[in-house]
């Protein structure tokens, strides 16, 4: 839903302009057609104008008594409420036009069209990639080494993503079907999960004997690896 002002028709006069009870006559300018006919001579003969009658505004019809609500305009400015159906997809700068439903005409006559833009906000979690989407995950130095089953967020809720043990930080997780569908056509592109393995900063004494007997029984202690940077 989505809040607009725009001109509606006027409820008392039921779009007519005039003061309930009483009745639009007819324009006696025109003779309620609406239009009026100009003739203009020249050198080359005689030329034959539509135009629209000025005194009814092309209705034909003119109001004695107009509507007091609307001043005789058959609508009235108003905060109103229209339905509009985001289709998945849809990135900043994609616009539809709801038919119809603009401004409504003066006295009765054809609606406008409503153009709505669309504009993306940023989400909470994920960022876009066309129609895949992207969040980090960060998850823990034994959730790495031993693997998980954990709950990400997705798009419609959460979902189920197993870890491999073993992952390193940096590597992606990709969950089928997890992303956007696209805004013309079936596909559905994916949610990718960053994964982010924490290191821990605040160990208690059981802990950090235990990674100290993990460090032992690697062989690692004092030992590293240097390789060429990944760009
Ligand atoms: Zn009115
Ligand atoms: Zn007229």
């Amino acid at each position: 839903m989505i809040k607009i002002k725009r001109w509606n028709p006027c409820d008392t006069c039921a779009g007519t302009g005039a003061e309930p009870g009483t009745m639009p006559s007819r324009c006696s300018a025109c003779n309620g057609s609406g239009q009026l006919k100009q003739i203009s001579k020249s050198l080359f003969g005689q030329f034959v104008n539509v135009v629209q009658c000025a005194n009814c505004g092309g209705t034909g019809e003119v109001v004695s008594s107009p509507c007091r609500k609307c001043s005789g305009e058959g609508r009235r400015k108003e905060a109103s409420q229209i339905k509009v159906e985001v289709p998945s997809g849809v990135a900043t700068g994609n616009y539809m036009t709801l038919r119809g439903e603009g401004n409504k005409g003066s006295r009765g006559s054809e609606a406008g069209d409503l153009i709505v833009f669309f504009e993306e906000k940023e989400h909470e979690f994920f960022r876009r990639h066309g129609s895949d989407i992207i969040a980090e995950l960060e998850i823990s130095f034994s959730q790495a080494a031993l693997g998980d089953s954990v709950e990400v967020p997705t798009l419609g809720g959460s979902a189920k993503l197993s870890i491999p043990g073993g992952i390193q930080s940096g590597q992606v997780l990709r969950m089928r079907g997890k992303g956007l569908s696209e805004l013309r056509g079936s596909y559905r592109g994916d949610e990718l999960v960053k994964i982010q393995v924490k290191t821990p900063t605040k160990l208690n004494s059981k802990q950090k004997n235990l990674l100290e007997e993990l460090a032992a029984s690697n062989g690692s202690v004092g030992k590293t690896n240097v390789r060429k940077m990944r760009s």
